[in-house]
Formats: structure tokens, sequence, C-alpha cells
């Protein structure tokens, strides 16, 4: 995975399991420390997270 802002490729990834039981990716880049979130090959921002944890059903 390469950083969409410097391109580069040192960069740090996470993986979460959200309530909902979707699969979510958090990336942090080293280098120029953009951070970013992807769910099934489509990158999203964190309220698009949060949104689907505060929806899901407890
Ligand atoms: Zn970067």
């Amino acid at each position: 995975m390469d950083c969409p802002q410097c391109h580069a490729q040192d960069v740090i990834e996470i993986r979460h399991r959200l309530p909902d039981g979707s699969e979510v990716h958090f990336f942090s880049c080293h280098k120029c420390e953009e951070k970013w979130w992807d769910r099934d090959g489509t990158q999203i921002d964190l309220s698009q997270v949060l949104e689907i944890v505060r929806n899901s059903p407890r």
C-alpha cells in the first residue's frame, strides 16, 4: 500500500472489525503523517467509520 499523498511505502496498516461485522483498515503514513481508512477497497473518512459504529445495534 502506497500513501496517496506522498507515495511513500512506509505505511502502517491496522485492521479493525466494526460492530456491524465489516472490516476496515486504518492506514497511517510515517513520512507525511497522512491517515486514512479503507473499507472493502474504498477509501472512507473517520466520520464514516464513526457513523457505522454509531448506527450499529448492540
Ligand atoms: Zn505519506
